[in-house]
């Protein structure tokens, strides 16, 4: 067999940098929810899909679809995919690569037929960007995408709804959306977006787990005074408490392996330059892929905020915003895996995600698994996003092993729907 791997890699580059000229925007890249260039990308990405045998269609959630059948009629389906949408101002990498590279898997077995056939998806939403809520897609296949959902209006007042029907989608036949039995496992590849695979200098991740996150306000009271005739030992100065906090936070995450914090909101009242601050009010984001490490690390913060607050005679209040578990990935595929990106890259890497993607939504319901492609300088949601040739070659060949692992694996064809 001819190994035309690498002319593949370059046509996956290729497609990924002319569909990014689908956009709302001329000159930049902007590709919204059910938005009209869209569906110039639907047509693009159909016809490749069509000339490999594959029928396609589009679920009343704006999710395109492809059918690659298995060896029998009723053989089950390995779904394979990512997101078409994009922010503002966007890459051309982000979400798209993982359903080109979904295609050349298929186009790579030459009409050879597994064990299981393969279902290509690609999300219509997952950047949250036009309703402000993020994941549409894949909420339509785990049954998420419901009455509140499609209620939720855009800035020019438009429902979910309203941009399903717009886009020529029913949304009575959401349900039809919904994960069936046939599916065995959600497999997604998609760039790192971060600079953790760089400096390991590895080609290749292999997802273990989403991060969870907590999202927290703290407001610190203390009182607001005359910044010229308040001596410093009669200050109770909010901000300068909030402050000392945030760089508490900022070490136990230095000492904690896997943890990140972040305030990255501050708002402080009065805000004047010749008062002592009153108020302040900050939120902090915090991350780990263990449960227990994020919140045994935010009860310690809790405890810090109050006791140095207590020496500032400064009150502390503290309001949950978010508490979103981490996610693991499915440890049977995450293992096979590792297996085929040993053999692509003779070394394999297991890392965490710390953003989101559409596996955490699907994990819900099947078993799921993510690959991260290495990200040059970690850019990513910017124009400058890029991939590297060599890299897309080894996705390619470690998605190619995989299939080949699959299509014998006892365990894999074994396995059921959870839902
Ligand atoms: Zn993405």
């Amino acid at each position: 067999m001819i190994d035309d791997t690498t002319e593949r890699a370059r046509e996956v580059i290729a497609r990924c940098q002319m569909l990014s000229r689908f956009s709302e925007d001329s000159g930049r890249t902007r590709r919204t929810f059910l938005s009209a260039p869209m569906r110039d990308c639907h047509r693009e990405i159909s016809s490749w899909m069509k000339a490999l045998g594959m029928s396609v269609s589009v679920d009343a959630a704006g999710n395109l679809r492809g059918i690659y059948p298995g060896a029998s009629p009723s053989a089950p389906r390995l779904l394979i995919g990512s997101h078409l949408d994009t922010v503002p101002d966007a890459g051309a990498f982000d979400g798209i690569l993982g359903v080109m590279i979904a295609i050349s898997l298929v186009e790579s077995l030459r009409g050879q037929k597994l064990s299981f056939g393969i279902e290509i998806i690609g999300f219509s939403e997952e950047e949250g960007v036009r309703f402000g809520v993020p994941f549409i897609g894949s909420r339509a296949l785990v049954g998420r995408l419901d009455k509140e959902l499609l209620g939720r209006e855009d800035e020019r007042g438009i429902s979910v709804k309203e941009a399903i029907q717009d886009f020529g989608l029913n949304p009575n036949d959401i349900h039809k959306a919904v994960l069936s039995n046939e599916v065995l496992a959600f497999l997604e590849f998609h760039i790192e977006q971060g600079p953790v695979l760089e400096h390991a200098g590895h080609a290749l991740g292999v997802v273990e787990a989403i991060v969870g996150q907590s999202r927290a306000e703290f407001t610190f009271s203390g009182q607001a005074n005359h910044s010229g005739t308040t001596p410093m030992d009669h200050r109770r100065d909010a901000l300068a408490a909030a402050a000392e906090w945030i760089l508490a936070a900022e070490a136990l995450a230095h000492r904690t392996p896997g943890l990140l914090a972040t305030v990255g909101f501050v708002e402080v009242s009065p805000n004047a330059v010749n008062i002592i601050p009153g108020k302040s009010r900050v939120a902090l984001d915090i991350r780990h892929p263990l449960d227990g490490e994020r919140t045994g690390a935010l009860a310690d913060l809790i405890k810090q905020a109050e006791s140095l607050g207590a020496r500032r005679g400064v009150t502390v209040e503290c309001r949950m915003l978010l508490a979103q578990p981490a996610v693991a990935m499915d440890p049977f595929l995450t293992q096979q895996i590792a297996l085929a990106v040993q053999k692509a890259a003779s070394q394999s890497y297991r890392m965490a995600s710390g953003a989101g993607h559409d596996a955490m939504i699907l994990a819900e319901k099947i078993p799921a698994a993510m690959i991260f492609l290495r990200t040059p300088g970690g850019v990513s949601h910017h124009p400058s996003e890029t991939v590297q040739l060599d890299d897309v070659v080894k996705a390619l060949q470690c998605g190619q092993h995989l299939l080949a692992q699959l299509t014998v694996s006892q365990e894999f064809l074994g396995r059921t729907h959870r839902a």
